[in-house]
């Protein structure tokens, strides 16, 4: 027996950087460099971080602002009183439940780390800033919510320069609920989702960024609280932390591990991760781990024992690498060189940070009802549409969760084909017809996109204004652009905005600059207004013109009578078909509430279409777009697409059990 033998067992591990850039691609306006040990036992992490911040505004800063999102998970907070503690179906009502930061110290760093490449370092003194800590709640002045907290400064930061700060941290991990937490597996065995977990500076938007005017005297801090319904908003920069776990834990983290190192039974992974502007692990003692190459990107897949299967493994890694592929082709390139996937727990699954994503394992799952894979798509999304387009995801979640809805359904459509959510014989479920579904049967007049997320006069109303309708409604900009001009579109985003934080009216400008056209008309109904469309044929009939003698060929009066049901309006076409089987388009600007088009011919009319392509998505009733000349209202195939329809959102609502 050997008492006090450190076992050092430095690996070597591959020297690879966590971007396929040798320069940097953000402005890394932070950094973070933490230490961070986990303490199975507790539930907790301890860590001490030093964070650098550099002023790019055009005044002197006197005021920090941070996020402590794990506050959320304290009683009181404005997240349990607007969700009462239930998050996406989730809840807990055991006493560790709770979760927390506390700072214990807070204090102006001497001097900033030596690898910062930084010209100008803050001016003012090293100095203890604890006792100036206080929590603000800008929101809806809840004094129990302790999600943000601001501190003064006795010396203010001049424009650019950049201030170090060293804080000391424990953060209370919560039983899983909002995507971060512990859990327990069969065995009683902890998993841990390490997110939203160390103090994180806020974003200072500077004039001329975002809402900002462009002639303001200074930037201002943009800092939310945490809500029931809201996602996250930081700026991009540099983290390098090293996390402490027992030997037998595996972890998965954002970013490439560049160190490990083993020591008295506990051994210290170290991360880097550069352009990203946050960072999230994972520890668990029996992953399964799966690795593959694509191109320059390590995937790392983590499953869970109970999940550890041929088929599962295919599932996530080729739903992933399809998405990667088409991302790539459609949207721009994947810069990072790892993408960690994660088969977490409950209220921990289906979630995104920068290059970690956590997916949906259905174990007993059909392979016909792809949930998995629509998951694992959706989340690798949101390394653009969050990641890299790093919008404000509490004031505009529609920029994250909609456009990623919106690609993530062209994926899955151009992967799995016209059945790609569900393969049902007869009955195919695509991807974007099931997003036009979630849509349509949920109110469709009720809320607009251009809502702040806790905003929403009913909560359902967040969901599908930030994923289902979004989603539609950029299918539907798609139809009338065309697709090759939507991807023009969504390339020049992606390049002009990548690495910064793109509003709506950034990415209105972008689309009505590829599409050479004002596209107010369309925003002003879909994106900040809550225009509902539906067309419908009222009326379709053919005959015989009179006053033509019977002894010369007939001549047929055909006329078609299409009514604007709503307020809403998009351009589209009406198609007339004959007897003789030959078809007329008549394009129609879709303003008029009645309209009525009239074609003389020497065969009668058989039918009118309207949107005969299909690419009006937001048109909530599809039934009433065709019309058989003599048949009337034809019940029996309506009734058959209505059939459809209520078999498609029962199946949704089987689906939703797993
Ligand atoms: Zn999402």
């Amino acid at each position: 027996l050997v008492l006090g033998f450190a076992l050092v067992l430095p690996t070597l591990v591959h020297a690879q950087a966590s971007t396929n850039s040798e320069t940097p691609l953000s402005d890394r306006r932070v950094s973070y460099r933490i230490d961070a040990t986990l303490d199975p036992e507790l539930r907790t992490v301890t860590g001490s971080q030093r964070l650098t911040w550099r002023n790019d505004g055009p005044a002197p800063v006197d005021e920090l602002q941070f996020h402590l999102y794990l506050n959320a998970f304290s009683p009181g907070s404005t997240f349990q009183v607007e969700s009462g503690g239930v998050h996406r179906g989730n809840s807990d009502s055991r006493d560790d439940r709770w979760g927390g930061v506390e700072i214990e110290r807070l204090a102006v760093a001497g001097e900033l780390p030596s690898d910062l490449d930084t010209t100008l370092p803050y001016s003012g003194a090293p100095l203890d800033l604890t006792a100036r800590m206080r929590f603000i709640q800008p929101d809806d002045g809840n004094t129990n919510d302790r999600t943000v907290m601001a501190v003064s400064l006795p010396e203010a930061v001049q424009p650019g320069e950049t201030i170090a700060l060293d804080m000391e941290f424990e953060s209370k991990l919560p039983r899983v609920v909002a995507r971060t937490g512990f859990a327990e597996d069969p065995q009683g065995r902890p998993f841990f989702m390490v997110a939203q977990w160390f103090p994180k500076i806020a974003v200072y938007e500077l004039p001329g960024q975002r809402y900002v005017p462009a002639d303001a005297a200074t930037g201002q801090w943009n800092a939310h609280q945490f809500h029931a319904n809201s996602e996250f908003y930081a700026d991009f920069g540099t983290y390098d932390v090293s996390i402490r776990v027992p030997e037998s834990f595996v972890v998965g983290a954002s970013g490439v591990r560049t160190d490990e190192a083993v020591e008295d039974g506990l051994k210290t992974l170290r991360y880097r991760a550069d352009d990203v502007h946050d960072f999230a692990w994972t520890a668990y003692e029996d992953y399964r781990v799966h690795e593959e190459t694509w191109r320059h990107v390590q995937l790392r897949l983590l499953l869970r024992p109970e999940h550890d299967t041929e088929t599962q493994v295919r599932r996530h890694m080729d739903s992933v690498i399809a998405a990667l592929e088409r991302f790539d082709a459609w949207v721009g390139e994947y810069p990072y060189t790892t993408l960690t996937i994660v088969d977490a727990p409950g209220g921990a699954r289906g979630m995104e940070y920068p290059t970690l994503i956590t997916g949906l394992t259905l174990y007993m799952g059909p392979s016909w009802m792809r949930v998995p894979e629509m998951v694992a798509i959706h989340e690798f999304g949101h390394q653009y549409f969050y990641g890299l387009l790093a919008s404000n995801e509490f004031e505009e979640a529609w920029l994250d969760e909609g456009m990623n809805s919106y690609v993530e359904s062209k994926v899955m459509d151009d992967t799995y084909g016209e059945g790609a959510m569900m393969e049902i014989p007869g009955l195919p479920l695509s991807s974007r017809a099931m997003q036009r579904l979630s849509y349509v049967k949920q109110n469709p007049a009720r809320g607009s996109l251009a809502t702040w997320s806790w905003e929403y006069d009913f909560s359902a109303d967040y969901g599908k204004n930030s994923y289902a309708k979004p989603a539609t409604v950029m299918n539907t900009l798609e139809g009338y652009l065309g697709w090759e001009t939507m991807k023009e579109f969504l390339r020049t985003y992606y390049r002009e905005w990548r690495f910064r934080h793109p509003s709506t009216q950034d990415l209105q400008e972008v689309a009505e600059r590829v599409a050479d056209e004002d596209l107010d008309w369309f925003f002003d109904q879909y994106v900040y207004g809550t225009a509902v469309l539906d067309y419908r044929i009222e009326q379709v009939t053919a005959s015989r013109d009179s006053s033509i003698p019977d002894s010369l060929d007939a001549r047929y009066i055909n006329r078609v009578v299409v009514q604007r049901v709503y307020d809403g309006h998009m351009p589209t076409t009406v198609r007339m078909t004959f007897r003789d089987g030959t078809t007329h388009d008549i394009p129609w600007d879709g303003r008029e509430a009645w309209k009525e088009f009239r074609v003389e011919r020497d065969s009668p009319l058989a039918a009118a279409t309207l949107d005969p392509e299909g690419v009006l998505w937001l048109d909530i009733d599809r039934l009433n777009n065709r019309r058989v000349v003599g048949a009337g209202d034809s019940p029996a195939t309506a009734e058959r697409r209505k059939f459809s329809v209520r078999f498609h959102q029962l199946a949704l609502l089987i689906s939703a059990l797993f």
